[in-house]
């Protein structure tokens, strides 16, 4: 059976014969067939002005039925039509029960482009951040809702980060922001109601920021008279050792007390302010003076590289790197050594705490930022140790928008890596040479 092509092409062929043919009978057989062929030309070209008409108006009549190019094309055009519109209507059922689902979620979903403007947000970010869909729709997100955290997450584009902003329409409420990137170049913005986990970590911090400051007042009572027992000449002898005892333990509890509000009061403080520039250096070298020559001691070593300021509080700087050099000189036997660096690249700067001592199991690592988390708990007891430092040593870093990086080998020894973003360090201008001819 002939393919249509080929019935298509005979058909043509036949008629230009018959023209041919006519032609012939009246002796012009060349008029004849170009006669044949002006009619098919003709005939054709009032079939596509038919066939675009069609298009336009929708009524394919003349084309649904009988045989030929024309027909062909024309169910070969309604089934692509047919399909395209069965696809656009399942994806439009799509794109409702997604609608659906993304407005049932709790958390808020918006959607951003490169620039940050909202490309469209779910109901729930409506109701915690009071985000219009039409209304804001292009706008930049950090201009609707303005916190300096949030533009900066925007930037870092992390999703391991998160922040917690308080709600623009919710009297007291709180919101955790994370940033997904997506795309190309596109973001999700995750907003979280966390106002109920906010308001029980602020029950907890208030708890015991008030039981250490209960505690602090009998606790000095008990250590004043403590120490009047302990000089007495007249306290019979087999009470000397217990009051030694009852001595150590009650210093121990004022630690305790004085590095828990400590605690509390560096978690309701915001970030560590810019205006102080603080010498790192310095405060190595002092550090190293205050504990050297103590006895039984490994060698400490300072290795300032870096004469970069630090843009912070210069009492907390000081408390990480105490906290750090004690931990380290604890765990270091007395033939071992401690170096204490500062050094500083465009990245940012490091300030290092690092040991040839005892080491830490890589189990242990995550944990030691924990409250009274101790690897050796039986140990801790006797080498002054309670277990809060290094979670002072967070918390102060995290208010200089720095983090705490650990690594340990047992047996071999252990990094602590204080790392501070580039924002926090001022470079010392250089000196400017006197102008010649200037007074000296
Ligand atoms: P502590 O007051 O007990 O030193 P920290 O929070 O400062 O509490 O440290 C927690 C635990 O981490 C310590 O008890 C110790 O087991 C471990 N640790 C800290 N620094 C070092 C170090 N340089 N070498 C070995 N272990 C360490």
């Amino acid at each position: 059976m002939a393919s249509s092509r080929q019935k298509v092409i005979l058909g043509l062929l036949l008629f230009l014969a018959g023209g041919t043919l006519v032609g012939w009978i009246y002796e012009r057989p060349v008029v004849g067939a170009l006669i044949a062929a002006l009619l098919a030309l003709v005939w054709q070209v009032r079939q596509l002005l038919a066939f675009d008409r069609a298009l336009r108006t929708g009524n394919f009549d003349k084309f649904r039925y009988g045989e030929g190019i024309w027909q062909r094309i024309f169910s070969r055009f309604a089934f692509e039509r047919d399909r395209a519109n069965r696809y656009r209507r399942e994806n439009t059922q799509l794109l409702r029960e997604i609608h659906k689902s993304t407005n049932a979620m709790p958390d808020g979903a918006v959607v951003l482009d490169r620039a940050n403007q909202i490309i469209v947000c779910n109901r729930a970010a409506k109701n915690l951040a009071g985000l219009k869909r039409k209304k804001d729709r292009g706008q930049r997100v950090d201009n609707i809702l303005r916190s300096p955290d949030l533009t900066m997450l925007l930037r870092n584009n992390d999703s391991k980060q998160s922040i917690d902003i308080a709600s623009p329409v919710k009297d007291g409420a709180w919101l955790n922001c994370r940033v997904v990137p997506y795309g190309p170049s596109e973001k999700l913005l995750l907003l979280r109601d966390v106002t109920e986990q906010m308001t029980l970590n602020k029950m907890r911090r208030d708890f015991v920021a008030n039981a250490s400051h209960e505690l602090r007042s009998p606790l000095t009572v008990i250590a004043g008279y403590l120490d009047a027992l302990a000089e007495a000449a007249d306290i019979p002898s087999t009470w000397a050792k217990p009051v030694r005892q009852m001595q150590e333990q009650a210093r121990r509890m004022s630690l305790i007390v004085s590095e828990l509000l400590e605690l509390s009061r560096l978690e309701g403080a915001g970030k560590a302010g810019t205006d102080e520039l603080v010498d790192v250096g310095g405060l190595l070298a002092a550090a190293s003076h205050m504990v050297q020559g103590r006895g039984d001691m490994p060698e400490i070593l300072v290795d300032p590289q870096s004469a970069a300021r630090l843009r912070g509080d210069r009492g907390e700087i000081e408390s990480v790197i105490t906290n750090l050099l004690s931990n380290a000189v604890r765990h270091t036997p007395p033939e071992g050594k401690v170096t204490l660096t500062w050094r500083a690249t465009t990245k940012g700067a490091d300030l290092v705490v690092s040991d040839t001592g005892e080491g830490i199991a890589a189990e242990h690592v995550p944990r030691l930022t924990e409250r009274f988390f101790r690897v050796d708990k039986g140990r801790a007891r006797t080498d002054g140790g309670v277990g809060l430092g290094l979670a002072i040593v967070k918390h102060v870093l995290s208010r200089h928008d720095a983090e705490l990086r650990v690594t340990s080998t047992v047996g071999a020894g252990s990094e602590f890596v204080c790392h501070f973003p580039a924002e926090r360090l001022s470079v010392e201008p250089p000196i400017p040479l006197a102008r010649a001819g200037s007074d000296p």
